[in-house]
């Protein structure tokens, strides 16, 4: 006997896969609905300069599998690291970022940022990119994959997530 998912006891905080986030003053609200392809910790310079903190953790995922719950945010365009800018998206209101599109797979995937989720404490990064300029009072735990500066993607990303990328890149 089967029961609807939202009836069942079983899915907690646990199994459920849809995430919800937002900007400070809720102006904009948004919705993952799934879990993201692969989390990002980057150590490098310009995502510190960005955050104003020591590393940004971004939440790869489909943009089509983010949807708007309140509100829409506005793009900036900004520089990046491989110089070919990156868009910034913030609420038109409080400013705050909640993702970004870089040039390697442009408006297709969301960069989410993780501390602007509900529930932040349900991703922990898959990869740590570019320690090579990492604080050098962050530690990251061992058995965690790192790279110096970026990675191959076909070697680090599961099987699920390449097809996925796949299908949205076809
Ligand atoms: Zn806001
Ligand atoms: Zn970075």
């Amino acid at each position: 006997m089967s029961y609807p998912a939202v009836m069942c006891p079983m899915v907690d905080q646990q199994t459920k896969t849809t995430f919800d986030g937002g900007c400070v003053c809720g102006g904009v609200r948004y919705r993952m609905e799934s879990l993201p392809l692969f989390v990002h910790c980057c150590h490098c310079r310009w995502c510190q300069r960005e955050t104003g903190a020591s590393y940004a953790l971004n939440a790869l995922i489909e943009a089509d599998r983010v949807s708007l719950l309140n509100g829409e945010p506005e793009m900036t365009p900004t520089p990046s690291n491989s110089g070919k800018g990156q868009e910034i998206w913030r609420c038109p209101k409080c400013r705050v970022a909640l993702w970004s599109n870089y040039a390697g797979f442009g408006s297709k995937v969301h960069f989410i940022r993780v501390g602007t989720l509900d529930e932040a404490n349900r991703i922990t990064p898959d990869i740590h990119i570019y320690t090579s300029s990492k604080q050098p009072w962050v530690i990251i735990p061992e058995g965690h994959a790192a790279v110096g500066r970026y990675y191959d993607l076909k070697k680090y990303w599961p099987e699920s997530s390449r097809t996925r990328l796949k299908q949205l890149l076809r």
